[in-house]
């Protein structure tokens, strides 16, 4: 379906979910799980690093890699793909936004009420207690040249500080998976946006979305296969985002 088919869909839709993944943060500098990691990261498997087992046998190393992750995140600025979703809440009248990312780039460039399905780098808590880890977390010097850091210890029981991000093999935050799933099952158009699909059960939202009559587009770079009944747009998400809201709305 070529851009400007997907645009007049856009124009004719009540509600409107966007559904994305770390491709849409890619253009801001924040490296997606697939990409190769650089400098002192290139060493590692990040699906290895992003696991409690991995937090328990080694935890400085993990805090290191979650603090240098947020540190990235904290320099970063929201991308056009990010404006142009935000965007959309001025031009449709229901928009919500469901992202796989862990980074606030969507709440920077202006979304409201995004549904984080992985939770956030910018919400640790304690392992032990799950209690929120109340003060603000010191900044990373990331100019070192070792990799670990101490992890900080809960307040209320001494417990180690994780990071607020579902790892493989976590249950996800159940109000924000059964709020993307009503998000998914309930829009008229689902745009999924720079994900691999590959993590489950996030993957099954387009999957909902079309089972309820949805129309389903894909936004990214690389091709993939779809079924007959889905859509599919290639292209940086920065490049279509723009595109797809100027054919739609001027
Ligand atoms: P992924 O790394 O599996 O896939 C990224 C996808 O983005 C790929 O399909 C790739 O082709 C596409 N892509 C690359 N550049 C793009 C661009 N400019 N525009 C559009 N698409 C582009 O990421 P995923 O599907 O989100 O799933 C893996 C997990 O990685 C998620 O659970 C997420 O929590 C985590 N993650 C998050 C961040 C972040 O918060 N920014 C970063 C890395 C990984
Ligand atoms: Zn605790």
């Amino acid at each position: 379906m070529p851009v400007n088919s997907v645009a007049e869909r856009l124009r004719q839709a009540n509600h409107v979910t966007v559904f994305t993944g770390a491709g849409v943060s890619a253009e801001s500098g924040i490296p997606t799980f697939r990409d190769a990691l650089t400098g002192l990261w290139e060493r590692f498997d990040p699906a290895q690093l992003a696991t409690a087992e991995a937090y328990r046998t080694d935890p400085s190393l993990c805090w290191g890699w979650y603090e240098w992750r947020r540190a990235k995140v904290l320099q970063a600025i929201p991308n056009a793909a990010h404006l142009a979703i935000a965007e959309l809440a001025n031009h449709v009248p229901k928009l919500t936004i469901v992202t796989q990312n862990v980074d606030d780039l969507h709440e920077r460039a202006g979304c409201e009420g995004v549904i984080h399905i992985h939770g956030s780098l910018h919400t640790p808590r304690c392992i032990d207690c799950a209690v929120a880890y109340g003060p603000i977390l010191p900044d990373q010097d990331l100019s070192h040249d070792g990799c670990r850091i101490e992890p900080l210890r809960c307040g209320a029981c001494n417990g180690l500080i994780r990071p607020g991000v579902v790892w493989f093999g976590e249950m996800l935050p159940e109000h924000a998976w059964s709020a993307g799933l009503a998000a998914a099952e309930g829009c008229d158009l689902f745009l999924s946006i720079g994900t691999s699909g590959m993590v489950f059960p996030a993957a099954e939202l387009p999957l909902r979305a079309l089972s309820k009559g949805s129309t389903v587009v894909h936004i990214n770079p690389s091709a993939f296969e779809v079924s007959a009944d889905e859509y599919f747009l290639q292209g940086p998400a920065t490049h279509i985002m723009q595109s797809l809201l100027t054919d739609a709305f001027g």
